[in-house]
């Protein structure tokens, strides 16, 4: 099975990514995680890439979908969790294409809904563990008070440069403008399944697990 998690920066598709990849041993693939270990790479175009997500815009169709294509060679017997990708019509129109053209369907596209006055506070307060990428949140789900991960044990945990609410206004005007029609796209092509991302993480798991399975 692939799927889409589709919703605004901070919906909480990387905590249900990874919440999916171990009840289901589906692979994620987030197109954020891979710009963030290109943008180290110390070439001409990691700085452009780091420049850009810095200020909250997004990086060319081009370059996502060539990170993209490198991933979705071979085999996953579990399926793919597409996390933050597609982000405009011409990405979900390529990804469309490659999945068609290596005999794969896309099973579901599930729309996270979540109001736009907690999406800045949810961001502000978010962090992840250095080691694991397990999320936290100051608000909902602090690091312990032990200080270490409860995933790995891992003592040190880092803030996105780009999780800053002067940036999250130009992410959130991109969705607007660039990534919110694809809400019409798949709810067009019959794909779209919403649910409530506005509960708590098991709750809102709770819900895409359902709307999979139905
Ligand atoms: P994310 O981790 O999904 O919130 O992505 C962080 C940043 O990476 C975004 O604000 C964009 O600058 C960039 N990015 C991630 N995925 C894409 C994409 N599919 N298309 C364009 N830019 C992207």
């Amino acid at each position: 099975m692939n799927i889409i998690l589709l919703g605004p920066p901070g919906a909480g598709k990387g905590t249900q990514a990874r919440i999916l990849e171990e009840a289901r041993g589906m692979t994620q693939l987030s197109t954020g995680d891979m710009l963030r270990e290109a943008r180290t790479s110390g070439t001409t175009m990691g700085d452009k890439v780091a420049a850009i997500m810095d200020a909250g815009g997004l990086v060319t169709d081009e370059i996502v979908i060539g990170l993209i294509e490198e991933k979705l060679t071979g085999d996953q017997n579990g399926g793919f969790i597409f996390d933050g990708f597609p982000r405009t019509l011409a990405q979900a129109d390529v990804l469309g294409d490659l999945l068609k053209r290596q005999g794969q369907t896309l099973d579901a596209v599930v729309q996270m809904q979540v109001d736009d006055e907690a999406l800045v506070a949810r961001i502000v307060a978010r962090s992840t563990c250095a080691h694991c990428g397990e999320v936290y949140n100051d608000l909902t789900k602090p690091i312990p008070d032990d200080g270490k991960c409860s995933n790995c044990g891992g003592t040190e945990f880092k803030r996105r440069a780009d999780d800053n609410e002067e940036s999250l206004r130009t992410r959130l005007m991109e969705y607007y403008k660039k990534t919110s029609p694809l809400i019409g796209y798949y709810y067009a092509k019959g794909d779209l399944k919403a649910v409530d991302g506005m509960g708590d993480v098991a709750d809102v798991g709770q819900q895409i697990t359902k709307a999979l399975d139905s």
